[in-house]
């Protein structure tokens, strides 16, 4: 952002990448960990896009039980590799307390869902690691409910904190989850932490995503986390809102400007 940073601003710095205090910064990469050759197909690719971080979920909160559930520690050794190839940071999922330290062994970023921002002893148990946390807003969650789940990690002496806003529950049924906008100016006024939107999850269908992360970035968002797939119609989980990995440099180009001018 080129307008001047507030002073109660919080940055992050994760592995050498800034975000928040006026540095923006795009984390990408599919739903989930599939297979070892689309993973790195994807961090490939989004690595040449320009993106900051590289996301992807080896432990996947899935509304089915029936459904696929990621592969798990498989899943996080896969990232590994995908890091030490891009050099990328990780942004991965932790689902349960039993996998803290597997997961925090692997994530630059832990990201706790929407499913379990009020799972307060998994909340607890990041603080404690110290890694940087992604907080998803629940589906249902007001801002400071978000706040709260937030000070969770706070109380434990961990200040690296990224709140993220995903969409949340509401009558519409166009889109998957409704995108609160007004969250990201509220959240600013209301904490110094950055403040991430996810508009992939929000959406549920890739038409939606630049318009929405084009919002976000006006609207004053330090960073995206935004789903991409080398093949999406292939994809395992989420494959209607993930963007394919080949549109991504141009979709970043469109939201970089956006962001340069809020
Ligand atoms: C995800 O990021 O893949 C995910 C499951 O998101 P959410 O927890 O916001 O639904
Ligand atoms: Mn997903």
């Amino acid at each position: 952002s080129a307008g001047p940073t507030a002073p109660d601003e919080a940055t992050l710095e994760i592995a050498g990448r800034r975000i928040g205090g006026g540095a923006f910064a795009t984390i990408a990469g599919p739903c989930t960990v599939e297979t070892r050759e689309q993973t790195l197909e994807a961090a490939r690719g989004l690595a040449a896009a320009g993106v900051q971080l590289f996301r992807g979920g080896a432990y996947k909160p899935r509304s089915s039980p029936y459904s696929f559930q990621g592969l798990g520690r498989d899943g996080l050794a896969i990232l590994a590799e995908a890091k030490a190839e891009t050099g990328l940071p990780i942004v991965t999922e932790l689902t349960d307390v039993r996998d803290v330290e597997a997961v925090t062994a692997v994530a630059d970023v832990v990201q706790v869902g929407a499913r379990n921002m009020q799972n307060y002893p998994l909340l607890t148990e990041i603080g404690r690691s110290g890694t940087p946390v992604l907080v998803k807003r629940g589906l249902a969650a007001t801002i400071d409910e978000l706040l709260l789940a937030a000070e969770y990690v706070l109380a434990e002496g961990n200040r690296d904190v990224l709140l993220c806003e995903r969409g949340i529950r509401t009558y519409e049924t166009a889109t998957r989850f409704t995108l609160d906008i007004a969250a990201i100016p509220v959240l600013k006024q209301r904490t110094s932490l950055p403040v991430v939107v996810d508009p992939s999850h929000a959406a549920g269908r890739r038409d939606l995503v630049l318009p929405l992360s084009l919002a976000a970035a006006a609207a004053g968002a330090d960073g995206i986390i935004v789903e991409a797939h080398p093949r999406p119609e292939e994809a395992l989980c989420d494959g209607p809102q993930q963007l394919p990995v080949d549109t991504f440099a141009a979709y970043l180009r469109q939201v970089e400007a956006a962001a340069a001018l809020a």
